[in-house]
């Protein structure tokens, strides 16, 4: 009797190990990319730690190899390629390039041309004006103002081309993170993984749930505290499956002749935006388009920049302002509240 017995005893035993089983561990790796700490945490029960790590290597990779075509500091870039050739008619460019763009023609009409990435003379203008420690002429101004408007560049989808008038020269910088941030997701997603969040100096894109369950918890960062990853925080929001970014005229801006500039420009004056508006952070279904938006909102302000986020499905927004009495003034869009936690 006892020894037939001991059969189902250990299948019971095992069922029990099985079912208490603990849950999935996530696995995080960093890696310094656009100038920036980037975070990947990822997990999923049906996956090895050591499947997941590789995932996010080849996600690392990937983001690395984009990183190499869109920026604009690296003169081997197929971005820097495709502005020393303005003027030149049509230049084959990179697959990703071209995806790209076409994420900030999305920007460009939904912000009514607030987000543009031909600002290229514009930020070189007053990046040099900045080294001189003087503020560009009017003249200055008009000059690298005509050289800006992305509807005077042709995209040729079919023949992979694009063509920029002489003068013009693209910058990505207001759109390249989120795009890199979502390519990272899409590498990890390819390899099973149903669970993760990727971080890149606070843009972000979350996807699926957070270790134990329920959407990802995420911070939105004091405007004043600079790129400490420990600073005071204004916000906390659950996502998922959205992209989290913010632009500041606070995290990055210059000092000419006494006064802060915002690094973020408006296309119309071809100056830098002044700086009513601390920060803004935008949610969306992906990092690319929060990230052209943030920008955007900052351009427009908080009434039309809101304004334009309620009109779009799926986007919320969270303006931050100095308050009156000292503090903050913080303005949302009409859904935002349901990310609040
Ligand atoms: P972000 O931090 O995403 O708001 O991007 C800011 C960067 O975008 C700047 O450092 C510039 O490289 C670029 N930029 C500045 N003004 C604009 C604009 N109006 N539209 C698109 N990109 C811009
Ligand atoms: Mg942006």
């Amino acid at each position: 009797m006892k020894a037939s017995l001991l059969p189902v005893l250990t299948i019971a035993l095992a069922a029990t190990v099985a079912c208490r089983r603990e849950p999935p561990l996530p696995v995080t790796k960093r890696c310094v990319l656009m100038g920036t700490e980037v975070t990947v945490t990822a997990w999923d029960g049906a996956r090895s730690s050591e499947e997941i790590g590789n995932a996010i290597d080849a996600a690392f990779a990937r983001m690395k190899t984009l990183e190499n075509v869109l920026s604009r500091h690296d003169e081997t870039s197929d971005l820097s390629r495709l502005n020393r050739r303005a003027g030149e008619g049509p230049v084959e460019v990179d697959a990703g390039l071209l995806a790209v763009l076409r994420r900030a023609r999305d920007a460009f009409d939904t912000s009514g041309g607030a987000f543009d990435p031909t600002v290229g003379p514009l930020v070189d203008l007053w990046i040099a004006a900045a080294k001189n420690d003087r503020v560009p002429s009017m003249e200055a101004v008009r000059t690298a103002r005509e050289r800006t408007g992305f509807d005077r560049v042709r995209i040729d989808e079919k023949a992979g081309t694009v063509s920029l008038p002489e003068g013009f020269a693209l910058d990505l910088g207001g759109i390249a993170k989120g795009y890199i941030v979502d390519a990272g997701a899409s590498v990890l997603r390819e390899a099973g993984i149903r669970n993760g969040l990727l971080e890149a100096g606070g843009d972000l894109y979350a996807f699926g749930a957070r270790p134990g369950g329920g959407a990802w918890r995420v911070g939105v960062q004091d405007p004043a505290a600079g790129e400490s990853v420990s600073a005071r925080l204004i916000a906390r929001l659950a996502v998922s499956d959205r992209g989290v970014t913010t632009s500041g005229h606070y995290r990055r801006f210059s000092v000419i002749e006494g006064k802060r500039f915002s690094h973020i420009l408006d296309p119309r004056t071809g100056f830098p935006v002044e700086q009513a508006v601390l920060s803004v952070t935008v949610i969306a279904p992906d990092a690319a388009e929060a990230d052209g938006l943030s920008t955007a909102v900052a351009v427009l302000g908080r009434d039309d920049g809101l304004a334009r986020i309620d009109s779009l499905p799926g986007v919320e927004a969270l303006v931050v302002e100095a308050g009156d009495e000292g503090g903050y003034a913080f303005f949302e869009s009409s859904g935002f509240s349901a990310y609040a936690r």
